[in-house]
């Protein structure tokens, strides 16, 4: 269900309430892709264009921010966890299917005389004192988007920007099947400002040091095809551990698209990736083509996640990861 009329008008009256001189917290996931910064950051230049003077925007964990990431507009208003607002009159959440996915930022959300949380996952477990959710958004930043709007902030290159990132990742460059004419008059929209399309496709798409690439080489080398996986639509996996990165001196961000050429292979409807995360510990990204929602798979396993993609945290070796995996698709098949 996408977000009621009051659910709106909810959300504009938390954001026209707060002073402009309030402070105003704006928090992402842990571990950020395009959508969760793209959708923060260009929401968070438009407050400044409200007059709000006193926001800061921030996620838990490791304060690294992507490479291709790097040169978004309003980043200089992003700040680690431990510099954030301690006690912000308004709490704002962008791209968080659930509370877990705060950290320990969790406790600034829940303490906030305001919040609003705005995301698109249709495993969105329902926080935060207004909740503008709609699974029908092909990313976040198409509700940011609207909500810019119905405070009557226009669309500037900078907010954009940032908007055209997050709809670019979170719909593969436009390939996805949540690619609608509402995603495509956006774009439209937000390239009208005088973005460059091709400068920031080449930016966040397709552009990685040699040493990524030579990774993704060895990666790719190692996937495993299992035809009978998924009630025979065929599953193909494969992993990599942080010795892989330590070897090729990569981040761990580099591993971030590498399920992109996993989900390509033909023979198998469901991919899944397995990336260290510590000892025993990986985070798992599924993809599947159609046939099987793996959501419901991430989900079981505390995770998350839409239909075709989704994700959550394993434990033991690879091996055992995609067994579990395995196990649960059949069980979903049955
Ligand atoms: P990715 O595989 O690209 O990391 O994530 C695919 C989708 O699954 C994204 O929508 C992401 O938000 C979601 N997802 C991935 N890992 C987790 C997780 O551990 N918990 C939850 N709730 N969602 C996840
Ligand atoms: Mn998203």
């Amino acid at each position: 269900m996408s977000p009621s009329a009051e659910q709106w008008a909810a959300a504009v009256a938390a954001v026209r309430s707060a002073g402009a001189g309030d402070e105003v917290l704006l928090i992402c996931h842990v571990n950020p892709d395009g959508d969760a910064l793209g959708s923060m950051l260009g929401f968070a230049l438009g407050l400044r264009r409200l007059g709000f003077t006193r926001i800061q925007a921030t996620f838990p964990g490791q304060f690294s921010i992507p490479d291709p990431y790097a040169g978004l507009p309003g980043l200089d208003l992003l700040v680690p966890e431990t510099d954030a607002y301690g006690d912000p009159g308004m709490v704002m959440v962008f791209d968080v299917a659930s509370e877990s996915r705060l950290g320990g930022l969790a406790g600034r959300l829940a303490a906030a005389p305001r919040s609003v949380v705005l995301d698109h996952h249709a495993s969105n477990t329902g926080f935060g004192q207004v909740r503008l959710v709609d699974p029908l958004a092909a990313a976040t930043s198409v509700v940011a988007e609207q909500l810019l709007s119905r405070l009557d902030v226009p669309l500037d290159a900078e907010i954009a920007e940032c908007f055209y990132v997050a709809l670019a990742t979170d719909t593969g460059s436009f390939k996805f099947d949540m690619t609608t004419v509402a995603v495509h008059e956006l774009a439209a929209r937000l390239i009208a400002t005088g973005i460059r399309p091709g400068e920031i496709s080449r930016r966040i798409f397709d552009s990685k040091p040699f040493g990524a690439m030579k990774l993704t080489g060895e990666v790719l080398g190692r996937a495993v095809l299992d035809p009978a996986a998924a009630g025979g639509l065929g599953m193909v996996w494969t992993y990599a551990t942080l010795s892989d990165l330590e070897r090729y001196s990569q981040p761990p961000y580099v591993l971030d698209t590498l399920i992109d050429p996993v989900r390509s292979v033909a023979e198998a409807d469901v991919s899944v990736l397995v990336k260290q995360v510590g000892t025993r510990e990986w985070s798992v990204s599924l993809r599947s083509k159609g046939a099987v929602d793996v959501s419901g798979v991430a989900i079981s396993q505390g995770g998350g996640g839409h239909r075709l993609a989704a994700g959550f945290t394993g434990f033991g070796e690879p091996d055992d990861v995609v067994a579990t995996v395995r196990r649960l698709l059949d069980d979903f098949l049955n």
